[in-house]
């Protein structure tokens, strides 16, 4: 019999597994219980609809011990695997869990994150030098899978008669180190299973010996074996949670829903009414490594009186609160309904209503009590909320906006926008902002120079969603959203308008000039009085903004949109006084300068230029002037 080989990636954790020096071997049981539990799931879960599935005896899993051979083993009488199922499932690296074990891997070598997280079938290798799997679905042949690690595995025809798989691990010999005979004491297991999948639906049975007095001489012992049940089979969701410890939560996650770090917040509640359901959530902590990518599945698992029906249920969960894992068990849903009635079903919009209502209260309450906390939710899954915001044309603003952060000038750190309200000047009617690429960017900003200066706090926009966020809502309990790079976003006093107008009459002609010389760059050619210590900047008239100009530039459409800028001047610059000198000596000259300045707003903007060459030139050009 041909042994075929792993592939690449799968080895590689292989001999991570094989090579382990993780002490914590004993996640291993965790694992192939695990697996066995989904593989009842999904027999029950078939057998709703189709008859052949249906298993005489009752779903389980049976632990077996033998001190002779050195083995111990875990079947089940689930869905089992078919010949193809053997090859794609054991020999190449599986979905999920050890999915995700890999790209960690690449990050870091740490042999640390084993244990830490679902790691799967491979695990066993930590424990096992050999593992034999024997697995028959309805209807298939039954076929066995051996591997003695590293060199390979074989699939060979096996004389299993009843549907399901036995995972037999044959275990190493005992080192200096590690015992791994303790396995096969059938406490021990006993006692892994209690602290590790006591909550698993499914009687996980083991003999068990037990010493009892003899009937016909109460005075004498005897040893006999029983069948026991050494779970307590009640889901975790469906025990009290005074009785769940933290830790309980996180390796049940970490289990389950495959992440290796701990959440961030865990949600277990029930509620009774007119639909009563239980549901215990989890905000992970971090991004999963494929949010962002079409691979991601969302959605909540549904249970029905403890019993799983529906994997990724995307219908218990609105789009902006995708990053939520988790599940939802109701005894008022039937059961036997097939996905596409799943979705129609009014129950599941209350369901995904009362849960939504859940997240976000839970969300609020984080933000008041658990600032930190919240920040990092924020940093991970804020632009979540911001496109929820976004989308639909704003349906869900005003349910979303208050879970809205921003960074702020403000003591230089994320506020809400209720908190930004809250602290206005009383002469504040508009939330001011500046979009641009980095915080540290946005503070240097001409156009917000002054407004920081009298007192204003202004949010710094550096996600491209952001403006279109606030676009969307417009307003903040009556307050608009003003970007400070808006052309009529203007704090000034009467006597600086006047001033302004005044100056604006007296320089008509260079301002024109100037105008004239940069047209189809600018429309127009303003005096500022936003500005400080910088001599020009860019502002945008109503529209498009100068960030989402940058935005939409890298889209892959042809269409160009642009803002429709104004070039504003500082008019108690030197620059501007030098302007107007040059104007009085030589009027066409003017146009020049105008140029580089527009340039090197535009630089400032953190717009590339068209034409950088002839930008250096004109300044070499005049470097050579001033000689
Ligand atoms: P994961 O559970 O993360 O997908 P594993 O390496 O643990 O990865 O398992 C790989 C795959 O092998 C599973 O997804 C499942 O399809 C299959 N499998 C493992 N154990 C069993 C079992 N006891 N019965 C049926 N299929 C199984």
């Amino acid at each position: 019999m041909a042994k075929k080989q792993f592939k690449t990636e799968s080895k590689r954790l292989l001999d991570l597994m094989i090579n382990s020096i993780y002490t914590n071997k004993e996640i291993f049981l965790r694992e192939l219980i695990s697996n066995a539990s989904d593989a009842l799931d999904k027999r029950h879960y078939l057998s709703l609809t189709d008859s052949k599935y249906a298993s005489s005896s009752a779903l389980s899993i049976y632990l077996d011990i033998n001190k002779d051979e050195r083995t111990i083993s875990i079947e089940d009488n689930g869905i089992g695997m078919s010949k193809e199922d053997l090859e794609n499932n054991l020999g190449t690296i599986a979905h999920s869990g050890s999915e995700n074990f890999k790209t960690q891997l690449d990050e870091s070598d740490e042999v640390d994150i084993i244990g830490q997280f679902g790691v799967g079938f491979y695990s066993a290798f930590m424990v096992a030098q050999k593992i034999v799997v024997e697995t028959k679905q309805v209807d298939h042949d039954a076929y066995k899978w051996v591997s003695e690690g590293q060199d390979g595995y074989s699939i060979s025809n096996s004389s299993k008669e009843s549907v399901g798989t036995k995972i037999t691990l044959y275990l190493r010999e005992d080192s200096k180190d590690v015992k791994y005979s303790d396995y096969l004491d059938s406490f021990q297991i006993e006692t892994l299973v209690k602290k590790y999948s006591d909550y698993i639906r499914y009687p996980i049975q083991m003999m068990v010996e037990k010493t009892i007095a003899k009937e016909d001489n109460q005075e004498e012992y005897e040893t006999i074996k029983e069948l026991k049940t050494l779970n307590s089979m009640v889901p975790l969701w469906r025990r009290n949670k005074k009785d769940i410890s933290q830790e309980d939560y996180n390796n049940f996650y970490k289990t389950k829903f495959y992440d290796w770090e701990e959440p961030l917040k865990v949600i277990h509640y029930s509620l009774e009414g007119n639909l009563s359901y239980r549901a215990l959530l989890f905000i992970p902590g971090k991004v999963p490594y494929d949010y962002y990518s079409k691979d991601f599945q969302p959605g909540l698992q549904l249970y029905s009186k403890g019993v799983f029906i529906l994997d990724h249920g995307k219908e218990l969960l609105p789009d902006y609160f995708g990053f939520v894992k988790g599940l939802v068990d109701t005894d008022d849903i039937s059961l036997n309904i097939s996905r596409e009635i799943l979705q129609q079903d009014s129950q599941l919009q209350t369901l995904k209503k009362s849960i939504s209502k859940k997240i976000k209260s839970t969300l609020v309450d984080m933000l008041v009590k658990e600032r930190k906390e919240y920040e990092k939710f924020f940093k991970n899954f804020g632009n979540s909320i911001k496109y929820g915001i976004y989308q639909d044309f704003g349906v869900n603003k005003d349910e979303l906006k208050d879970l809205l952060l921003f960074y702020s000038s403000h003591e230089d750190k994320y506020v809400s926008l209720k908190e930004y309200c809250d602290r206005m000047k009383p002469d504040q009617k508009d939330i001011f902002y500046c979009a641009g690429s980095s915080i540290e960017q946005i503070k240097k900003q001409p156009q917000i120079e002054k407004l920081l200066d009298e007192g204003y706090e202004v949010l710094y926009f550096t996600e491209e969603i952001d403006e279109f966020s606030v676009m969307m809502m417009r307003d903040y309990e009556g307050h608009s959203f003003k970007s400070a790079q808006q052309a009529d976003s203007i704090v000034e006093t009467e006597e600086e308008k006047k001033e302004k107008e005044e100056l604006e009459k007296a320089n008509e002609s260079l301002l024109a000039n100037m105008a004239t010389a940069l047209s189809g760059k600018v429309e127009e050619v303003k005096i500022s009085t936003r500005l400080k210590n910088n001599p020009v900047c860019l502002v945008a008239k109503e529209g498009i903004s100068m960030e989402m100009e940058k935005y939409l530039a890298q889209l892959p459409t042809e269409q160009q949109a642009k803002a429709n800028k104004v070039l504003e001047i500082n008019p108690n610059h030197e620059i501007f006084k030098v302007l107007q000198k040059i104007y009085k000596k030589d009027s066409k000259k003017v146009a020049d300068y105008a140029d580089l300045l527009y340039q090197q707003a535009l630089l400032i903007e953190g717009f590339s230029l068209e034409d950088p060459v002839a930008f250096s030139n004109k300044i070499c050009e005049l470097i050579k002037e001033a000689n």
